[in-house]
């Protein structure tokens, strides 16, 4: 389908995107509710421009700052954050130095198996997910499985895209938790430590342009970012964006 779209359409982005989880659901790497998710993210774009917002931008940064200051970072991949940044996920784990974990909501280890194989396409080294051992206290079986080396014992986790019970239950554990979530009304942004409210497919490459900018600078620097921010005015600040864009109009 990609050549039946024109690079002048005006909304070509979006139909790229759109198109890449049809392909991730093909590829057996995206689950159909993937396809669901996505249609309630494109609407919310909609309502902030399908840009970088401030507020999207400040939590942006404040989420580099946390992952440089992490003692374990870990960056956890579904099916829907596969199939539209993969690369930019390993460049980021590079950068910062933190292994990758597959976690997926409907998890079949085929699924789980296939993602782990397209990170490593793409140069992820450390990438954990298929041989879970342990559980995330708190969620039934299947969601719940977690690796000791990854996600279980980070101290910070990013988890773009993620389900609002399992957010919970990861800062219920007293980790930090960073999720990417174009919907600042979900029980993830509210749950979530930082919540970048942002497409994964612009707010991916602005993270990994900012970790190359932000490891110049001092522990203390950043320590002071993390310390500036407030995850609630960032989503209030979030929501009065989007009213003020739709409020330009008509
Ligand atoms: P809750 O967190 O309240 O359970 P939910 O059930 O809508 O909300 P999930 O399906 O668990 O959330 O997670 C998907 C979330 O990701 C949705 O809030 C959706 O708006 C958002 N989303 C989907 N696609 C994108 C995208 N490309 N970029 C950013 N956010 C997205
Ligand atoms: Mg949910």
């Amino acid at each position: 389908m990609s050549e039946m779209v024109p690079q002048s359409h005006p909304r070509y982005a979006s139909l790229k995107t759109r198109e890449k989880i049809v392909e991730g659901v093909e590829g057996g790497i995206t689950g159909f509710n993937g396809l669901i998710a996505q249609g309630r993210g494109e609407a919310l774009d909609y309502f902030i421009g399908e840009r970088t917002t401030s507020a999207g931008y400040d939590a942006e940064r404040a989420a580099i700052a946390m992952l440089l200051l992490a003692e374990q970072p870990v960056l956890s991949v579904n099916g829907n954050v596969a199939a539209l940044v993969p690369e930019e996920m390993v460049g980021l784990a590079e950068k910062i130095d933190a292994p990758l974990e597959v976690n997926i909501f409907y998890r079949t280890e085929e699924r789980v198996q296939k993602i782990a194989d397209l990170l490593r396409r793409f140069g992820g080294k450390r990438v954990f997910g298929e041989d879970p051992d342990t559980l995330i206290p708190g969620l039934d079986h299947a969601r719940a499985k977690a690796t000791r080396e990854g996600i279980y014992n980070a101290d910070v986790v990013l988890v773009p895209l993620e389900d609002g019970d399992r957010c919970e239950a990861l800062v219920k554990m007293g980790k930090k938790v960073i999720t990417v979530d174009l919907n600042p009304l979900s029980r993830t942004a509210r749950f979530a430590t930082i919540t970048i409210v942002d497409n994964v497919v612009r707010a991916l490459p602005n993270l990994v342009e900012l970790a190359d900018e932000m490891k110049e600078l001092s522990r203390e620097e950043l320590e002071a970012i993390v310390e500036g921010y407030d995850n609630f005015d960032v989503l209030r600040r979030s929501v009065q964006e989007m009213i003020g864009y739709l409020e330009e109009q008509f």
